[in-house]
């Protein structure tokens, strides 16, 4: 066959199977996919005092069960179950919750019978969270984290449709093997690429140079791209075996930056720190001896971009590990893990690289 009608065949067996739905229409309740939503608050249950208030609200008031009774048709997608982890702004999400979370993932994916599963969280820090999970979910089953811009009492309020499509995405065979995803607004994007851009817009999230990995449409998810970063069963972290993460902070760059920031976090325990510089990681000539000390006294510094994009590459003016093209939460999400399995810079370095 031809080089061009290959690709046409190929190109037409791959709309057919992207437009697939995910479960036929007259499927019986009892026979469609079990999805598990994992509640931990956030915007999507969270209540105004007005249905045009959309700032200034109480996030994290509705439970899980309220978020699934909410919207009735996630029965015609699948059996979904609903559990409640927190019920906190995202703001509030610890390292705590981050490993409760994981291990209660991990330990539903083993189960044969639950087909997928759903994080609804608070947009402000959903991609740490949906990062982490990419880093340390053992299965290919897809988990899907999805949250709102708008709470549950507001016109136009987005949590139940985002809540709909991050069960259709879960419950899709489709969706197995591509990492950790994130489902608002009608696109599905990756936890590794995607991030918060807009504190207040509906779409807010967006996955920067690499796009999105599909779209939503109708209530079928139509994947386009994949990820080629490794994730979920190709990394080395498991949280089985962790009660804690070690501290690794973030400081900020910024004119005239003394370096004390550094000199603090040190002092207070850090066994990693992020730098968010300006540009491409750069540091200034104020900050240097701060940060030098730091690395000095074993503390693995990893540097990226205040930007919201681009990568960080090798410079002889500055020091640290380069944080590849990863924003400055995610970097310390993945210095976190890293610091739990090693401590040698090189292996860390090649991690950033990796995932
Ligand atoms: N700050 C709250 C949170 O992250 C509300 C933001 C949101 O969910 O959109 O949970």
């Amino acid at each position: 066959m031809s080089n061009y009608l290959h690709r046409l065949f190929s190109g037409l067996a791959l709309c057919l199977f992207a437009a697939a739905p995910a479960v036929a229409q007259s499927t019986s309740p009892a026979e469609l996919p079990h999805v598990a939503v994992l509640a931990t608050g956030g915007t999507i249950a969270g209540t105004a005092g007005s249905e045009t208030q959309t700032t200034g609200y109480k996030p994290g008031v509705l439970t899980a069960d309220a978020l699934l009774k909410s919207v009735p048709s996630l029965g015609k997608i699948a059996q979904v179950s609903g559990e409640q982890i927190s019920n906190v702004g995202s703001e509030n999400i610890t390292n705590d919750v981050l490993l409760k979370l994981a291990r209660r993932v991990n330990q539903l994916l083993a189960q044969p019978d639950i087909a997928g599963i759903v994080v609804t969280h608070g947009t402000d820090t959903l991609e740490e969270t949906a990062y982490f999970l990419d880093l340390v979910v053992k299965s290919d089953k897809p988990v899907v984290v999805t949250g709102s811009m708008r709470p549950s009492t507001a016109i136009g309020a987005d949590g139940p449709s985002n809540l709909l499509q991050a069960v259709t995405v879960a419950a899709s065979p489709q969706a197995r093997g591509r990492g950790v995803m994130i489902a608002l607004n009608d696109r599905i994007g990756s936890a590794r690429f995607t991030t918060k851009t807009n504190g207040t817009t509906l779409d807010t999230f967006k996955g920067n140079d690499a796009g999105y990995l599909g779209t939503l449409v109708d209530e079928l998810p139509h994947f386009e791209t994949s990820v080629l970063k490794h994730h979920t069963t190709a990394t080395p972290f498991d949280v089985s075996k962790l009660d804690s993460l070690p501290e690794v902070d973030i400081v900020y760059g910024y004119q005239n930056d003394g370096g004390f920031m550094y000199d603090a976090a040190v002092a207070h325990g850090a066994k990693g720190i992020v730098v968010a510089g300006v540009g491409a990681g750069s540091e200034s000539l104020l900050t240097l001896p701060s940060i030098k000390k730091a690395i000095s006294r074993g503390v693995i510094v990893v540097r990226s971009s205040r930007t919201g994009g681009g990568f960080i590459t090798e410079d002889p003016a500055y020091v640290g590990l380069l944080g590849d093209d990863l924003n400055p939460q995610k970097a310390r999400i993945l210095l976190m893990l890293a610091l739990t399995v090693t401590k040698d810079p090189s292996t860390i370095q090649a991690m950033l690289h990796e995932f």
